[in-house]
């Protein structure tokens, strides 16, 4: 398969999307993002991770990312996830401290979905920094 890819979960949010694709192709080395947005995806999928089955809405976003996370790993060969949340997140309105803790529990929630896949966390700021959170 020529190029290769790497996958990000990501805010929504049109102020995230450059900074984290960016990173994501200079950590992966990648040439190609395949990007699956939610608003605020790390909510659903802390969710998740914290106490499965907590709640319809939370596993049907769970799913519906799962799922097009897995294109981008069975299709694309991605071997790499980065998993961002983000400052004045307005789909996710709690504090950075929470969110962080999420987005740490999404890569482990992600990571149990995809084990042969690197998944890093990542809070990203609204001046385009990226910091890394595991
Ligand atoms: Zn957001």
């Amino acid at each position: 398969m020529p190029g290769i890819f790497a996958t990000a979960v990501n805010c929504m949010d049109g102020r995230v999307q450059h900074s984290v694709n960016q990173w994501a192709r200079e950590r992966f080395g990648a040439e190609y993002i395949d990007t699956v947005t939610e608003a605020g995806p790390v909510a659903s999928l802390a969710g998740r991770a914290d106490s499965p089955g907590s709640g319809a809405d939370i596993d049907e976003v769970f799913e519906s990312i799962r799922r097009r996370v897995a294109v981008s790993v069975e299709a694309h060969g991605s071997k790499s996830i980065v998993v961002a949340a983000h400052e004045g997140c307005a789909g996710n309105p709690v504090n950075d401290e929470t969110q962080k803790s999420q987005c740490r529990a999404s890569a482990t929630a992600l990571a149990t979905a995809f084990p042969n896949c690197e998944v890093i966390p990542v809070w990203v700021l609204l001046n385009g920094q990226i910091e890394l959170l595991s």
